[in-house]
């Protein structure tokens, strides 16, 4: 087992299904302590139990990632149950595509409360307990739509353009200032999760179905990567990756 994931405590939001699941499972296989966060708590509980099951430790709690509380509760439960928190995994998101013209503004406002207001939240909620122990690992999911324009992506890509500059500029504060917290930052393409289920525009689900039945890949490739972050000694901050299908041409 690796030295740098074994006994570390690891929040990870939106754990309930895809990626955010696959990491949870990969992370306590390897030793760590694992605070797992999302609404559908049944959900939690059940992969807590797989994860008990399999000689790995794991709690779970109710996080709704756009109320600062929610966030702040979680990092009190690893610190409760587990002594401390080394890292967080900030990989809640939505995405329900539809092109502008259809004007499905609840759904823009949704987009930019879990996937910019969450991340914000998680991590005010942890920086002053990475700040004082001068340590910490802060990864976040953000997208290859937070790198290239999509048309049908206008708001969430740009969900994702803010997750990549803020993550940025989080990393070179830190270092800046001396605080020591790694940060890395994941841009997947096309992984197979729950994640299509959220788009409500019938054309739209078509299409993304489609691409993701012919090119889509497990999210345990995408768990690797957090691992393969974590893994690395702790002067050397691995920032930025992107991921996705060898077959997916965009
Ligand atoms: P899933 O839909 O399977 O997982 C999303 C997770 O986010 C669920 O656990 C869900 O849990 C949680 N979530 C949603 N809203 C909230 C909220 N308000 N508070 C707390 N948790 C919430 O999709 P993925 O695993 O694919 O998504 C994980 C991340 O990866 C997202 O940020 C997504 O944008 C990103 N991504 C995914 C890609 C893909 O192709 N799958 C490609 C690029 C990026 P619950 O509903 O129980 O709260």
């Amino acid at each position: 087992m690796n030295e740098n994931i074994k006994d570390k405590v690891v929040i990870i939001t939106g754990a309930s299904s895809g990626i955010g699941e696959a990491t949870a499972k990969l992370l306590a296989q390897k030793g760590a302590k694992v605070v797992l966060g999302a609404r559908r708590t049944e959900k939690l509980k059940t992969i807590a139990d797989e994860i008990q099951a399999d000689g790995g430790q794991a709690v779970y709690r109710k996080l709704d990632v756009t109320k600062a509380e929610d966030n702040d509760a979680i990092i009190a439960l690893a610190k409760e149950t587990f002594g401390g928190v080394d890292a967080v995994f900030l990989n809640a998101g939505i995405m329900p595509n539809a092109p502008l013209s259809a004007l499905k503004t609840d759904e823009w406002h949704q987009m930019v409360d879990v996937n910019i207001k969450g991340v914000l939240n998680g991590v005010a909620a942890v920086l002053p307990t990475f700040i004082s122990q001068k340590s910490g690992h802060i990864l976040t999911v953000s997208s290859v739509a937070g790198l290239k324009a999509y048309p049908n992506g206008a708001v969430y890509g740009g969900t994702k353009w803010f997750v990549r500059d803020f993550m940025e500029v989080l990393r070179m504060e830190s270092a800046l200032e001396g605080h020591n917290i790694r940060t890395a930052t994941i841009y997947p393409a096309a992984i197979n999760t729950e994640l299509l289920e959220d788009i409500t525009d019938s054309g739209m689900a078509e299409q993304m179905g489609s691409l993701y039945q012919r090119y889509g890949i497990s999210a345990d490739r995408v768990a690797s990567v957090v691992a393969f972050a974590m893994e690395q000694p702790a002067d050397t901050n691995i920032n930025e990756f992107t991921i996705g299908p060898t077959a997916q041409p965009w």
